[in-house]
């Protein structure tokens, strides 16, 4: 019958209309910012760096730079740190994303080899200055990886078992490359 379609689609908004009175799961609206709807597991916004134990010491990120050159808008910013001597380490000193441009790609995430940046779900990011604060500096961006376990869990747990099992190959390789210099000393 033409038009039974809609007659249908009335009948379920009326439901959900009259319904949501009496049952709360009626609702498709909440009352934010008082009230709010925890996101879904795969929601993602802005990324951040993962670090192990310590935000200053055992952040994941090598500074290598591959995120900063692959990001499509260019708002990643990294300034590799040195040494006493001059000599350039593996650690960022500065690690800015300015997240007023970031468009939420997640490529950056895709490219690391290392796992050190991850996606946020953080949302609620209105601020009045749209420019300094906007740009996310290293202290900002860092978050522990039990934070990354609670807003990402079957991700953050693949990542987990990945890392161990790259440490323990890395490990039987420094093994036996030891034993061959033993054996070539011996
Ligand atoms: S976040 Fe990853 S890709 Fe970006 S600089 Fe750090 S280690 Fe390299
Ligand atoms: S999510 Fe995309 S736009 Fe944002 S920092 Fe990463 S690569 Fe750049």
């Amino acid at each position: 019958m033409v038009g039974l379609g809609i007659l249908k689609g009335l009948r379920e908004t009326a439901r959900n209309l009259i319904g949501s009175f009496y049952q709360k799961e009626r609702l498709t609206t909440v009352q934010y910012p008082e009230e709010k709807i925890a996101p879904k597991e795969n929601n993602r916004n802005f990324p951040f760096l993962v670090f192990d134990k310590d935000p200053e010491a055992n952040l994941r990120c090598v500074s290598c730079k591959i995120c900063e050159k692959e990001c499509p808008p260019q708002c990643i910013y990294i300034v590799q740190k040195r040494n006493e001597k001059g000599k350039a380490v593996k650690y960022p000193e500065v690690f800015d994303i300015d997240v007023s441009v970031c468009m939420s790609c997640q490529i950056c995430v895709e490219v690391c080899p290392f796992d050190a940046i991850k996606m946020d779900q953080e949302f609620a990011l209105s601020r009045e200055d749209r420019f300094e604060d906007l740009l996310f500096d290293r202290v900002r961006l860092s978050k522990s990886n039990e934070y990354y376990h609670q807003i990402h869990p079957t991700e953050a747990g693949e990542v987990d078992g990945r890392l161990k099992e790259q440490r323990k190959q890395a490990e039987a390789k420094a093994e036996a490359k030891k034993q061959a210099a033993e054996k070539a000393a011996a």
